[in-house]
């Protein structure tokens, strides 16, 4: 008799385990809405420049987020110093990370004016940071 019992409460006690393990799970899964907001993240499109031929193509974050993986998890950015994401058209380490201008459509690399925001266009001074400010300043 006493066998059986310590058998059921066994059983018992490994029922509440994986029930108690599966509600942990379900949980971490609904909460994880930030894991769908990552993925669209991962899908965003970024502007990559080249500094030497002034190539010019599109990486998604994740391409980035691989390339910098493999380099030392280095940002590819002008100002840096680090080297750059070797180009497809001239074969130079000179490409990298920038923005392509939504007013003008220029192609430029970000901290290039000194005193403005980052994100400044050199032809025309359009600043989306510069922007998005205005809108909380109103
Ligand atoms: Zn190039
Ligand atoms: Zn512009």
């Amino acid at each position: 008799m006493e066998d059986n019992t310590k058998k059921i409460v066994m059983i018992v006690v490994t029922v509440a385990c994986l029930l108690l393990a599966g509600t942990v799970l379900l949980r971490s899964c609904s909460t994880g809405g930030a894991g769908i907001d990552t993925e669209q993240l991962g899908k965003q499109k970024l502007w990559i420049l080249c500094a030497n031929c002034h190539h010019t193509f599109q990486w998604t974050k994740n391409e980035l987020n691989e390339w910098m993986s493999e380099h030392d998890d280095m940002f590819p950015s002008v100002t840096s110093g680090n080297p750059g994401i070797k180009c497809p058209e001239c074969g130079k380490q000179a490409c990298f990370f920038g923005y392509k201008c939504p007013e003008c459509g220029t192609f430029y690399f970000p901290g290039q004016i000194k005193g403005e925001y980052r994100d400044t266009c050199p032809k025309c001074r359009y600043s989306k940071m510069k922007e998005i400010g205005k809108k909380y300043q109103d």
